[in-house]
């Protein structure tokens, strides 16, 4: 199988073949057809089998399809992480994926200044990955507003239980549209994720590695 196979665009499978991305990883051959057909989806998986590209790749790629600047401070793609380390990883690498595309992907975590943020946002973004307590603060600040979102993830999602980030995704759950595509992404299944994906997802197929 190489990624041409999972119905990626030939530009952005040129794109990552570049960056050494020849054959897909377990994960990303499950995902990346789903996603790109539009089916919510629950991925057990840990860090390093290469999640970030199983939803990335294709999220990016239909992005490119429906393209059109995101209108002032709205956001198309929203990407939630527990930890700015996280998150700060998960834009590196949808950097490189997007790069010689016109997507902005931008940032929001704790520990760096609110102001800047707020101003990067005020033009809208493709692709915002973020920490749940500051978005909530951006949110309370009107910075941004969550009513374009058609791409919702939520990557190491135990994680994010365990930290006491529940009430902060339910808010912010309730701020994005129904109508849109959810991704949960943990790589343990307690009956707490089970909750939270009967909650946030819809119809979702189930994808183990
Ligand atoms: P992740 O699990 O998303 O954090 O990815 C782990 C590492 O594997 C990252 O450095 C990726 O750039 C790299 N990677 C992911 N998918 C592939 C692939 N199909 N071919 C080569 N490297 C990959």
């Amino acid at each position: 199988t190489d990624f041409s196979t999972l119905g990626l665009s030939g530009p952005l499978v040129a794109r990552i073949a570049n960056e050494g991305y020849e054959k897909p990883t377990p994960i990303q051959e499950k995902a990346i057809p789903l996603v790109l057909e539009g089916r919510d989806l629950m991925g057990l998986a840990q860090t390093g089998t290469g999640k970030t590209a199983a939803f990335g790749l294709p999220i990016i790629d239909m992005l490119l399809a429906n393209s059109g600047k995101p209108t002032p401070k709205s956001v198309k793609t929203l990407i939630l992480a527990p930890t700015r380390e996280l998150v700060n990883q998960i834009a590196e690498n949808l950097r490189i994926f997007a790069r010689k595309t016109p997507l902005r992907v931008s940032i929001v975590v704790g520990g760096a200044s609110i102001n800047r943020q707020q101003q990067q946002l005020a033009g809208g973004t493709d692709i915002l990955v973020a920490t749940p307590g500051r978005l909530l603060d951006l949110l309370d600040r009107r910075a941004l507003y969550l009513d374009k979102v058609r791409y919702l993830v939520l990557d190491e999602a135990d994680q994010m239980l365990d930290l006491g980030f529940i009430h902060d995704l339910k808010k912010i759950a309730s701020l994005v549209p129904d109508d849109r595509q959810t991704m949960l992404f943990s790589a343990t299944m307690p009956k707490s994720i089970a909750d939270l994906s009967h909650r946030f997802l819809s119809n979702p197929e189930r994808v183990e590695v």
